[in-house]
């Protein structure tokens, strides 16, 4: 594990890249950066990062 948010991929051995992926919650689909391999094209995705931007979409559906 790394404290500056540098994360590895473990079956290439080389540093995830960020990438912008598109994210579809409650018939919603919004871009985030998320962290992908750039050889085997695994993607990590932080729970926190998840709940964060689920949390969002939640609250847009509620306001309307
Ligand atoms: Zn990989």
């Amino acid at each position: 594990m790394s404290e500056d948010g540098v994360k590895i991929c473990h079956r290439c051995q080389i540093e995830l890249e960020p990438t912008k992926t598109d994210f579809k919650y409650l018939g919603h689909s919004f871009f985030t950066d998320i962290l992908r391999c750039p050889v085997c094209g695994e993607v990590y995705i932080p729970e926190q990062l998840v709940e964060t931007r689920m949390s969002e979409v939640e609250k847009m559906l509620e306001d309307k």
